[in-house]
């Protein structure tokens, strides 16, 4: 399993929702009750919570900042063009930009960051890069093409 920002806001939720109930615990302990610090410290522990909900929705917003999600789609396209490419011996030749990629390490599936959503119609979601989105847009008819907002908060 990979842990995903989604995965942390959850959690920090939990933690917000847990702080919440600690403060909420009736104060109306007396002061000259030996119940007092005690219940004081356990009071004391929901600021910890809430603390701890905040570091995890930082390191939620950092994680998806760093987590780009790889496009994986298994054939090769330029990342500018799309599907413009003349393969011959091994290398990869753009007919637009004449960019040239060598595939040795063959049919490794694309590592560009997921920037689009696309729908078939008959509702299949796949999503792809820059490039690839380019190269269904010619390929699929009748598709609908959503652009994903970059790394969500
Ligand atoms: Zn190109
Ligand atoms: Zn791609």
């Amino acid at each position: 399993m990979i842990v995903t920002p989604a995965h942390l806001r959850t959690l920090a939720g939990r933690a917000e929702a847990l702080a919440a109930e600690v403060w909420a615990l009736p104060d109306t302990t007396p002061d000259d009750s030996p119940e007092r610090a005690p219940v004081a410290a356990a009071r004391h522990s929901a600021d910890l919570l809430a603390q701890g909900a905040e570091s995890l929705r930082r390191a939620a917003a950092d994680l998806a900042a760093v987590q780009v999600e790889p496009c994986g789609m298994p054939w090769r396209v330029c990342p500018e063009h799309g599907n413009t490419l003349d393969s011959q011996a091994g290398v990869s030749t753009c007919r637009v930009c004449r960019r040239t990629w060598s595939y040795d390490r063959a049919d490794r599936p694309c590592q560009e960051p997921v920037t689009w959503k696309v729908i078939d119609r008959a509702g299949t979601e796949t999503k792809m890069c820059d490039g690839h989105v380019l190269g269904a847009r010619a390929a699929v008819a009748g598709a609908t093409f959503i652009r994903l907002d970059p790394a969500p908060a």
